[in-house]
């Protein structure tokens, strides 16, 4: 059995040499340690290894780590799971980051609840880049009129995109959907000044995901072993 430590220096030696593979900058690519189900002696095995960006998926857990954890002041904390407007409060006095918006009326909630002692909260529009039946995450044509909405709330700072390719039957239909991906990225970039993030690749397609631009791979497994 590896370490939490071993498994997280070696997702970081593989983001490390996909970065240089795609001629990208040293450290483009952050590493978000996605704890999901596992306990918070887990996360701090990861702090004092020197990890800092933690993403949970569910409110209610996610919540009862960043309380355990207050302590751990340097810690940024990353909703990434699907929201429903009963819970944005909670995860606007709680979270740094929430990945996953994908309507207005949750942005407005966020934006509403955001504590004013804190600083605006990070948001990506979770965009559902290939599949349309899945309920989460909006389509391309959509980004637009909710990019304008998410603009005009002052507790809210719009970093960019997210996205959960679902998983491609070959290497050419991964890679299309991975440049479509980033091409609307660059796309809005060019016109949003704090539009920074990318938001795309987990344990098992991070390497194609960093080839084509992805800013933050979201990293569960590959570090904290499978969930049961
Ligand atoms: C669980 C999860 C991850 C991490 O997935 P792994 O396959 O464990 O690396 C990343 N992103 C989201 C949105 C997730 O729900």
């Amino acid at each position: 059995m590896q370490t939490i430590a071993e498994r997280l220096k070696s997702a970081r030696s593989r983001i490390e040499l996909a970065t240089a593979s795609a001629h990208r900058p040293p450290k483009s690519v952050e590493l978000l340690a996605v704890t999901k189900t596992k306990p918070v002696s887990d996360i701090v095995q990861a702090y004092e290894e020197g990890q800092r960006l933690f993403g949970e998926n569910y409110v209610q857990e996610g919540v009862e780590k960043v309380q355990q954890l207050s302590e751990y002041a340097d810690i940024e904390w990353h909703m990434i799971g699907p929201l429903q407007s009963n819970k944005t409060k909670v995860v606007a006095e709680h979270f740094d980051w929430v990945q996953s918006i994908d309507r207005e009326k949750i942005a407005r909630r966020l934006n509403d609840q955001r504590p004013s002692s804190m600083k605006p909260l990070n948001v990506l529009i979770q965009l559902n880049i290939d599949d349309e039946d899945s309920k989460s995450g909006i389509q391309p044509a959509e980004l637009p009129a909710l990019i304008d909405t998410i603009q005009s709330m002052p507790n809210l700072k719009l970093r960019g995109l997210m996205a959960i390719p679902k998983a491609a039957p070959d290497e050419q239909q991964q890679n299309a959907t991975l440049s479509a991906l980033a091409d609307l990225f660059h796309q809005y970039q060019q016109n949003l000044s704090e539009f920074d993030t990318l938001s795309v690749g987990m344990s098992g397609d991070m390497d194609a995901a960093i080839a084509h631009g992805s800013t933050m791979v979201r990293i569960g497994s590959a570090i904290f072993g499978a969930r049961s």
